[in-house]
């Protein structure tokens, strides 16, 4: 245990940036076969080669193609018996960010949102209709315990018994969503809200979606005013953990100052520092 211990400190003395918890977890936590380079970054750091905090503030260099960036239509809340969803894309690969950074996962990434943020890297309007028989098929075969619904805006969609019928085979669920749309969605499910701003307000949550949200990931950025603190949606009221996150804006300087002001946002007031792993690595 103690040999444990010291092997870990010497790990974090090796990153220059001690605050990017998130990334040691990646390596703590287990990571799946078949991403070779994990092993590579895992390897520098075991022979004590430094991490240099430009590589964690450069990140991605380029947006995916067809990423929203505000352009997509605002679509509304639907309703209906949750039979068939539209999808984006389900796939494998390792939870970036936020409390369960590092664990394999399934995506389910559900297509449209309700808002149009400016920063919005994601594509998310090229999605089809699918069966709910043909999800649960999907996450059965890519067999990972952790199963991340997220969009686009996941609530967005009847989800409900999308998310009972995981649960009941299993799976740990995990929601992202921008907290403006209400679902009773089953009690094992965990709710990740990243709130979002709209002509310079943030949307407030409401008491109900309030007392089920696990944590909150405010994304930060230095010299976009709008997301230069973390606002007051009402999470004083609630027990959920604090994240932030620098925002990605596909622009080195900005990048690193966003981190830095993420940084010390952490330090000042004690949230935790949640860092896009995936772009680090390279992954989706
Ligand atoms: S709420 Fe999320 S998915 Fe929707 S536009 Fe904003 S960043 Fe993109």
């Amino acid at each position: 245990m103690i040999a444990a211990k010291s092997i870990a400190a010497t790990r974090r003395r090796d990153i220059f940036c001690n605050s990017s918890k998130e990334i040691l977890n990646l390596f703590f936590l287990g990571f799946t076969p078949g991403f070779p380079w994990v092993f590579s970054l895992a390897k520098k750091i075991k022979n004590g080669k430094k991490i240099p905090i430009e590589k964690i503030s450069r990140r991605s260099a380029k947006p995916r193609i067809g990423a929203m960036f505000g352009k997509n239509k605002k679509l509304k809340p639907e309703n209906h018996s949750g039979e068939d969803l539209d999808v984006q894309e389900i796939f494998p690969t390792l939870q970036g960010e936020g409390p369960y950074v590092g664990k394999p996962a399934t995506f389910i990434r559900l297509g449209g949102c309700n808002l149009a943020c400016e920063f919005c890297d994601t594509e998310f309007e090229s999605y089809k209709r699918i069966s709910l028989k043909k999800i649960l098929d999907q996450a059965k075969k890519l067999n990972k315990k952790l199963v991340v619904i997220t969009g686009g805006e996941p609530m967005r969609q009847p989800i409900e018994r999308l998310c009972d019928e995981l649960v009941k085979l299993g799976f740990l669920v995990q929601i992202e969503t921008n907290g403006t749309i209400f679902r009773e969605l089953n009690p094992e499910v965990k709710i990740i809200c990243s709130p979002k701003i709209t002509k310079g307000k943030y949307h407030q949550i409401r008491p109900d979606l309030l007392a089920r949200i696990d944590a909150f990931k405010f994304i930060i950025s230095k010299s976009n005013k709008d997301y230069c603190e973390v606002g007051d949606v009402g999470q004083s009221k609630s027990k959920a953990q604090i994240y932030v996150q620098p925002m990605d804006e596909y622009n080195e300087a900005k990048n690193r100052a966003n981190l830095k002001h993420a940084v010390k946002l952490c330090g000042e007031l004690g949230y935790f520092l949640s860092l896009q792993t995936h772009k680090i690595l390279g992954i989706r």
